[in-house]
């Protein structure tokens, strides 16, 4: 059934040029390719998305609807919700959501430095603020640094109750965290965005495109550690659901275990014949 579907979307062009992009859709184990525009139809066969809301002292969390509706971008030019990357190849992305304490940082990037992988890391601005060392070790070790709004207000109002942010407010967000960012690692994080709360509709693939964000990042496996999973339980989760082109994402800070399991995943999906890229390397 369609409803069972994982879609992911692989960028053929360079992440800054979407001159052409093909939907790689997957259904039960069989995959096949096919021609899409940049965003609107894929995102109607999506299956719920899954709560990840992050443990910050923010307002109370609302989990996600089990079911989300339809995303419909209602411009030319709306950005690409990426659920999962090039199914083709036997490679998987390590995200950590960082928009809380340090947590665990310094542990994880010693991990993955002495395992050779590089991941990505979704920042806030304030995080960053708070942490330049870090953010300037994340980029000095290669990693891929993911937009993640400066402060993490829902952009649609979803998770928090609250109104949904302007067009100027959403740009105002996306701009604010990646100055502090650039200022701190000279780097860039576009085009990629991961909406706080996991919120989004059509008019933030609207607003965030417009200011230069062309993917939506999202995740094919959440480990749960936000939600308190034990490290054996996150190490079962992210095996048992590894496939090619999976994004996963895990959290940096004290609240998960996702540090504490990260060895032991890594060596998993080592043993299971993965290799470990950035969101823009599973684009590809
Ligand atoms: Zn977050």
């Amino acid at each position: 059934m369609i409803r069972r579907c994982r879609l992911g979307v692989v960028a053929v062009a360079a992440a800054m040029s979407l001159l052409s992009a093909f939907a790689f859709s997957a259904c039960d184990g069989s995959s096949h390719a096919i021609t899409a525009s940049p965003a609107v139809e894929p995102s109607a066969t999506l299956p719920p998305a899954e709560p990840t809301p992050e443990p910050t002292p923010k307002p109370a969390v609302t989990p996600a609807p089990a079911e989300r509706p339809p995303v419909f971008a209602d411009c030319d030019s709306p950005a690409l919700e990426v659920r999962r990357g090039n199914s083709t190849r036997q490679m998987v992305a390590l995200t950590f959501d960082a928009g809380s304490d340090a947590g665990y940082t310094s542990q994880i990037l010693q991990t993955l430095s002495d395992a050779g992988v590089k991941a990505s890391f979704s920042l806030t601005g304030e995080w960053s603020e708070a942490h330049p060392d870090l953010v300037q070790a994340m980029a000095a070790g290669g990693h891929l640094l993911m937009n993640h709004s400066y402060d993490h207000p829902s952009f649609t109002g979803l998770s928090t109750g609250a109104g949904p942010l302007s067009t100027q407010q959403r740009i105002d967000e996306l701009d604010r965290a990646d100055t502090v960012i650039r200022s701190i690692t000279g780097q860039t994080t576009k085009p990629y965005f991961r909406p706080p709360y996991a919120d989004f509709d059509g008019s933030v693939l609207c607003d965030v495109y417009a200011d230069g964000y062309y993917y939506l990042v999202m995740w094919t496996v959440d480990t749960m550690g936000w939600n308190g999973a034990t490290a054996e339980e996150i190490v079962q989760t992210s095996l048992s659901r590894a496939k090619q082109g999976a994004i996963y994402i895990m959290h940096v800070g004290s609240q998960s275990q996702d540090a504490v399991a990260l060895p032991r995943v890594i060596d998993g999906l080592r043993a299971q014949g993965y290799s470990f890229g950035t969101i823009a390397d599973i684009l590809r």
